[in-house]
């Protein structure tokens, strides 16, 4: 797989500041993130969107997402790029082509999720998402940073929020962007993906011991993001 590709975001020095942020679908890890990211001048990594990327390219050949053999198959020949845009946006490039949008669609979500239970899926991406903090400083989320990804990172958060909260969040979400869903479904595909998250063998979605909990449930998007720059402040000159 080529070097990920950037546009300039994100402070290079020799030992870099990094935010894992972890915890389940719809928690508001990704837009929070980038916002903060935006902000401070950090680099934002969506590793979700890297495993989409996988769960798109199995979809796209055809294959059950399902059937580890097949799609462990692809992996050598995928080539998925990122690349930022200047408003901190993550673009996905999947064999040249920028599938940014098409990596959100509901049976994406399902595939990703798939996919990334496989521990050989997992060692496939590690390298280039602990490149891009080692030679950046970053607010990468997903859902074992803390524990698996960046291990030693400064600061941890685990940011979650009930369900019904979450599901309410991504219904809206896809309503706006004219891909409506009704809203049994969507929570029921929220529960499903949580289920498969945290109950996998490799990497399951749990708090660091270290990570400092933040429950959104009952914050708006201003607060959760006021909360999350306030404990960045605190552990980060600089
Ligand atoms: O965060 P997002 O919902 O875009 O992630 C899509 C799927 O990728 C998740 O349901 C999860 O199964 C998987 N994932 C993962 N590890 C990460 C990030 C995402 O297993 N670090």
């Amino acid at each position: 797989m080529p070097p990920p590709s950037l546009c300039g975001k994100g402070k290079t020095m020799s030992k870099n500041f990094a935010v894992a942020i972890d915890g389940p679908s719809g928690a508001g890890k990704s837009t929070i993130a980038r916002t903060c990211a935006q902000t401070l001048g950090f680099l934002y990594v969506d590793t979700g969107a890297i495993y989409r990327t996988v769960g798109l390219a199995a979809l796209r050949r055809g294959l059950d997402s399902h059937d580890k053999g097949a799609v462990l198959a692809i992996l050598p020949e995928l080539n998925i790029e990122l690349s930022h845009a200047a408003d901190g946006l993550q673009h996905m490039m999947l064999d040249g082509e920028d599938v940014t949008a098409e990596i959100r669609r509901p049976e994406v979500s399902l595939a990703a999720s798939a996919v990334s239970a496989y521990p050989e899926v997992r060692a496939f991406l590690m390298e280039l998402q602990r490149s891009l903090a080692r030679t950046h400083t970053v607010i990468m989320d997903g859902r074992d940073i803390g524990t698996v990804v960046l291990p030693d990172a400064p600061l941890k958060i685990f940011l979650t929020a009930s369900a019904e909260a979450r599901a309410k969040r991504r219904w809206k979400e896809l309503k706006e962007k004219g891909r409506e869903q009704p809203f049994e479904e969507v929570l029921r595909e929220m529960e499903l993906r949580d289920k498969n998250d945290s109950e996998r063998a490799a990497a399951p979605l749990k708090a660091a011991e270290d990570a400092v909990l933040l429950d959104t449930t009952a914050l708006d998007f201003q607060q959760s993001c006021e909360a999350v720059m306030k404990l960045i402040r605190e552990r980060w000159t600089p």
